[in-house]
């Protein structure tokens, strides 16, 4: 997928299929809201089984019996993009925790379906969290976010995830009081820097204007240092319904570039793919790492 021309390059590496359980519509529909609103790309990114119930099961994720129809579904998706020139990813959204036992179990996941992409969430608010949290006895505001934004900066180093997603989640959901997240700049811009070292993305994840404090994740503030730390970015709308595809893209454009930001990422077959904001050259087969 070699662009030869100047044509504007928009991607949504971030969305979801029924199969979760709390997500609507065929991804076929998704792919029809993708062509109508000009993106190019877009990659499914379901939430992973995970074997251990502290990680949510039912309207939380679906089980590994269901990969074979979740490929399946994107296959559909990828054919009837084919004919509106919109290209369809198989990626994955994987979770991240301190729990050794549980990862071993989804890197088998991961390592047995080849995904395009996979990007690591944080969810703070599952049971698998706070319980990691209540035995290590981290009970004040201070220490849990020190330790969500630690958890993260270890993560980066695994070589498990192409992007984090919504970096900064731990912001809502009412784990943690509502912080400035000045406040914690020193731990945040260890994860950033760990994330550049390690060539791991952080996600633009436009979501964030939807609910919560109302703010993209990362927070602007977060973003301007991740520019600074030379963390690369995704972007994604992590749709749970097809009129969400691309939600909000123009507004995080701007902010992106206004953070000192020259380019966004995407990848395929878990090689990065850079596209520029200012001329969209597309630049193919960076490796990632
Ligand atoms: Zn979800
Ligand atoms: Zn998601």
């Amino acid at each position: 997928m070699i662009r030869r021309n100047n044509k504007k390059m928009t991607f949504d590496c971030h969305m979801h299929t029924p199969l979760c359980g709390h997500a609507h519509g065929d991804p076929v529909e998704y792919v029809r809201a993708a062509h109508e609103k000009g993106i190019d790309l877009i990659t499914f990114t379901c939430h992973t089984p995970m074997a251990d119930s502290a990680f949510g099961t039912q309207k939380t994720r679906m089980t590994e019996q269901d990969l074979p129809r979740y490929k399946e579904m994107v296959s559909k998706a990828r054919e009837f993009g084919a004919d509106l020139g919109v290209s369809v990813l198989f990626g994955i959204e994987a979770e991240v925790s301190a729990d050794l036992r549980a990862m071993d179990t989804m890197d088998e996941v991961l390592d047995r379906w080849e995904f395009d992409f996979v990007l690591g969430s944080l969810h703070h608010q599952l049971p698998a969290y706070r319980t990691t949290l209540a035995q290590r006895n981290l009970r004040n505001d201070a220490a849990i976010i020190g330790d969500y934004f630690s958890t993260l900066t270890t993560a980066a180093a695994t070589g498990r995830y192409d992007s984090f997603a919504h970096p900064d989640l731990i912001r809502i959901y009412g784990t943690v009081e509502p912080f400035d997240p000045r406040q914690y700049e020193t731990v945040i811009r260890e994860f950033l820097a760990s994330a550049a070292e390690h060539g791991i993305c952080i996600e633009v994840n436009t979501s964030g204007w939807t609910k919560g404090v109302f703010e993209v994740h990362p927070a602007p503030i977060i973003l301007s240092w991740a520019a600074e730390s030379g963390t690369d970015l995704t972007i994604g709308s992590d749709s749970h319904k097809p009129e969400s595809v691309g939600q909000f893209f123009d507004r995080a454009y701007d902010l992106v570039a206004q953070a000192g930001f020259e380019s966004i990422c995407y990848f395929e077959a878990g090689m990065k793919k850079r596209v520029s904001l200012t001329d969209m050259v597309f630049t193919a087969g960076e490796k990632a790492g």
